[in-house]
């Protein structure tokens, strides 16, 4: 097991502050999810982490490096070969099969289209499909196939299953967790599915602009 991602006293404030001097350690091989009411900052957390957006306060770090102190060159890179993000709406390319979707993550990080991703997420048979023509359920694991394909080594995940049914959010949860497991990889996921978040190794609720540990 190693850190992955170690957020130190991170601060983030919109109209008003969201949340103050949070401090979260990512390790390989293990869960981390974020429960907490809608608007608490969950989503914001997640950008922070991911390197999307610049915490007011407060510094990430991959590999011991502030990412945010990177060059934009350097950000990509981390981007592009580290890390996944699984969001609730996919952003699919419309007129492409399924395929010719996912296709674009191996080319882009350089990995092998990976066929046991697609029999894991029940995905093999639609591949030639256009992605216009299928389920939204189905839509939703081609983009997880699509994240997964570029193999990184941190999974964001906001909101994964909420446009799935209760089997294949389970299912699909199952391929994400495996995976972790497989690749020393880490996952970092807000939801408010209680019942997912306790999945995770460590399960922490936002609340009153802290992380506090939830079981
Ligand atoms: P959650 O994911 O827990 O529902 P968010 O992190 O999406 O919460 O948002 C937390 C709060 O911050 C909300 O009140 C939202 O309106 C506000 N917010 C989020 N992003 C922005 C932004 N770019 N500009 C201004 N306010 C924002
Ligand atoms: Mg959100």
């Amino acid at each position: 097991m190693s850190i992955i991602i170690q957020a130190k006293d991170i601060s983030h404030s919109y109209d008003y502050p969201l949340f103050t001097n949070i401090n979260l350690t990512l390790n390989s091989q293990e869960s981390t999810s974020i429960i907490g009411v809608s608007g608490s900052g969950k989503s914001t957390i997640l950008y922070i982490l991911s390197s999307l957006l610049k915490p007011k306060r407060g510094e990430v770090l991959i590999n011991d490096t502030n990412i945010y102190k990177l060059k934009q060159n350097e950000i990509l890179k981390i981007r592009r070969y580290d890390i996944g993000i699984i969001f609730q709406s996919h952003y699919l390319f419309k007129g492409f099969s399924a395929k010719e979707n996912i296709e674009i993550a191996n080319i882009l990080a350089r990995k092998e289209f990976d066929e046991q991703i697609m029999r894991a997420l029940k995905i093999n048979e639609i591949l030639e499909q256009n992605v216009s023509n299928i389920s939204g359920g189905q839509q939703q694991r081609v983009s997880i196939a699509r994240v997964l394909s570029k193999k990184p080594k941190i999974i964001f995940a906001d909101e994964p299953t909420g446009n799935l049914d209760k089997q294949t959010a389970l299912e699909v949860m199952n391929v994400i967790f495996d995976y972790i497991r497989q690749n020393n990889a880490s996952l970092f996921m807000v939801t408010h599915d209680e019942e997912l978040a306790k999945r995770c190794t460590h399960t922490y609720k936002l609340i009153n602009q802290t992380l506090e540990l939830w079981n």
